[in-house]
């Protein structure tokens, strides 16, 4: 790859303040090689010199959960009936064509650069978007979803998550990562939480899991009441021990919280729920758009930043939020986290690589990290503002190009 270097009005490093008239030089190694205000970064003999003018060079944007393979399944808004809902996804999942899921896996990918997002952490079960990743060359972290609410399910769900993730290895690079995903505390039994967590630690892989997302969740959990309650007695599935718990303390005695656990959702979490997270080091994937679409409530996001957890922004699936606009996240959790511009949108950028574990590779633009970034041209009304709010104010139509490790993955064909 040549060396690259891009420059324009605005360059925001997210590990430090904007820059105005900051420039990027990228190596022929894809990594950052300066960075800095204009006159400060060189310019090599041979390098591809490309000026954005008035737009906004800020880091790649990092989503911490999408479901990249539902891409397509979108139709109406999910409504509020949450396990009804589960089960309808269920239904479109298994009469989609396994061939079907390559291809809406390589549509989601694409849509997430052309958003100017460069590293997405995704959960899925089909192993299409660990493959989409590996062919485009692209940078995350594939969770392997593994589901089984019965207890007597657990040596056999272990085994074939062990087997699928061996085979899907190939695909691992050193920028995409394979992790597994005990789905949620409403499909997965606490036995197979205990040993797919004790198999994860081994391995050392990260684990993702969706926790504490619906009110029927915790119903099923702490009074063995609700939907789940129901669906598990007409199955006969033993309801989760030990009874009493909330999801997330249900979680902490089955060993799988850790600072290797992406916990995604949390909307119910009371003081002591954000507690556990803290003590253990997990982080969250926070989704507020999806948490909304499905009446789940408002994650305590304020409470969670208080207590020095790490918290990135997530879609979720185009089924839950119709397409994946993770600044239209950040904007939502700037008002319900009572944010300023510049720390709502590093939730989307160097917090969220935190929230992965990946921040010494990600998040920010400085020297030695990867070349990944996003230029963003200032909507219409707010030209003019700080460049933070120039990019909260911003959609996918408004990124111009987008580069991962310095090769250019994006480029609008609009007319400005
Ligand atoms: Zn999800």
């Amino acid at each position: 790859m040549t060396a690259r270097r891009l420059s324009a009005r605005w360059l925001l490093p997210a590990d430090r303040p904007a820059v105005e008239h900051g420039a990027l030089l990228i190596g022929p190694d894809g990594r950052i090689a300066a960075v800095g205000p204009e006159p400060d970064v060189p310019r090599p003999a041979g390098v591809a010199l490309e000026d954005f003018g008035d737009a906004v060079l800020l880091p790649g944007l990092i989503n911490t959960h999408t479901h990249l393979e539902l891409t397509g399944l979108e139709g109406e808004p999910p409504g509020h009936d949450f396990a009804d809902w589960i089960r309808r996804l269920r239904e479109a999942k298994a009469a989609r064509a396994p061939e079907a899921y390559l291809d809406a896996a390589r549509r989601g990918l694409a849509d997430c650069l052309a958003a100017g997002v460069t590293t997405v952490a995704d959960t899925g079960d089909s192993g299409a978007v660990i493959q989409a990743l590996a062919e485009a060359g692209g940078s995350g972290i594939a969770y392997q979803e593994v589901f089984g609410p019965h207890p007597d399910q657990r040596e056999a769900s272990l085994a074939a998550l062990r087997q699928r993730v061996e085979h899907l290895r190939r695909f691992v690079t050193e920028r995409v990562r394979i992790g597994v995903s005990p789905h949620a505390p409403y499909s997965v039994s606490g036995p197979l939480y205990a040993a797919t967590s004790e198999w994860a630690r081994r391995e050392a892989l990260p684990v993702a899991v969706h926790l504490a997302e619906s009110p029927a969740e915790s119903a099923l959990l702490e009074r063995g009441t609700g939907p789940f309650s129901e669906a598990w007695r007409g199955r006969g599935i033993p309801l989760p021990l030990p009874p009493g718990r909330t999801p997330v303390a249900w979680l902490e005695e089955h060993g799988v919280l850790s600072d290797r656990t992406l916990c995604i959702h949390v909307v119910q979490a009371g003081p002591g729920d954000v507690a556990r997270l803290a003590r253990t080091g997990a982080s969250v994937a926070h989704c507020p758009l999806s948490n909304r679409a499905h009446g789940h409530g408002a994650a305590p996001l304020g409470a969670f930043l208080a207590a020095g957890i790490r918290v990135g922004l997530g879609t979720d699936s185009t089924v839950s939020v119709g397409r994946l606009d993770l600044l239209a996240e950040a904007r939502a959790a700037r008002v319900l986290g009572g944010l300023d511009a510049a720390r709502a949108l590093a939730l989307c950028t160097l917090e969220g690589a935190r929230a992965l574990g990946l921040e010494a590779e990600i998040g920010s633009l400085a020297p030695g990290k990867w070349g990944d970034c996003a230029v963003i041209r200032p909507p219409h009304g707010a030209a003019g503002a700080p460049p933070e709010e120039q990019v909260l104010a911003s959609g996918p139509r408004d990124v111009l190009a987008t580069f991962l490790g310095g090769r250019n993955v994006h480029r609008t064909s609009r007319v400005p």
